[in-house]
């Protein structure tokens, strides 16, 4: 199957889950995740339509953000965990960091980004000003490997997002706790849905990234506004990240 019938599929179990969820169509947005995938299949995805594309290595988004320089209105999301040595690199190329873990880190990327404005063709929609659009990611199954805040620590967290002038402060982002029934993770979506309301609501968070290839249904039952599709947009990853992009 070519990328843009998978493109055309993957939009068509958005729109289907966001129906049968009693939701607005189009209001759910699609990230696809190409990291491990070489630019020239982001340039076939470019071409089917798709303008957000997540990354989770920095040294991997830095080199296709430069190879793929000429499509002036792509937008990359950050999605893995950022180290705040690297925050400068991110700006430079990002339009969204959707995985925003740490007080610290958000002051690095708040000072960073207030001297590195995102020009015209890469804001986002929910972007303004030219600053760097952020979600705080949210680890809900208490995994030590994963990264996010805890939800006891979200509300400050929350405030220095809020603090920096350089970051537009709009959402949340979890990935659960993988399981076989994607229908098992429906608690961990409604549990970021209720984050949301216990702070602040969609007027201050108007973002809930949660869903990828496997339950983007249930993620959007839950009320999810973007998903995140690598796998079923552009085939199974083969290269073990840590051996083909050291951090
Ligand atoms: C890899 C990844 C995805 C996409 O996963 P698929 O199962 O390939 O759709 C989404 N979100 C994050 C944070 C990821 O690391």
């Amino acid at each position: 199957m070519s990328i843009v019938e998978r493109v055309t599929e993957v939009r068509a179990r958005i729109e289907a889950a966001t129906i049968g969820a009693g939701r607005t169509p189009g209001e759910v947005t699609l990230v696809a995740v190409s990291k491990l995938m070489p630019a020239a299949l982001v340039r076939e995805a470019y071409a089917a339509g798709l303008r957000d594309f997540g990354e989770n290595y920095v040294q991997e988004l830095v080199g296709k953000a430069a190879e793929l320089a000429d499509l002036t209105d792509l937008r990359w999301h950050l999605i893995g965990h950022l180290q705040r040595n690297k925050a400068q690199k991110v700006v430079l190329v990002a339009s969204a960091v959707a995985s925003v873990d740490s007080i610290a880190l958000a002051v690095d990327l708040g000072r960073r980004s207030t001297m590195c404005p995102v020009p015209p063709p890469r804001r986002l929609p929910e972007g303004s000003d030219g600053r760097l659009v952020v979600l705080v990611e949210v680890n809900l199954g208490g995994e030590a490997q994963k990264s996010g805040c805890s939800p006891a620590g979200l509300g400050a967290l929350l405030e220095a997002v809020d603090r920096e002038p350089g970051l537009a402060l709009r959402g949340l982002m979890t990935v659960p706790p993988y399981t076989d029934d994607p229908s098992a993770a429906r608690p961990y979506f409604d549990e970021l849905a209720a984050l949301r309301e216990s702070h602040g609501g969609a007027a201050r968070l108007p973002i809930l990234s949660m869903g990828m290839t496997h339950d983007l249904e249930p993620a959007i039952a839950a009320g999810a506004t973007q998903v995140r599709v690598g796998t079923a947009i552009f085939g199974a990853r083969t290269a073990r990240p840590t051996q083909a992009f050291p951090s």
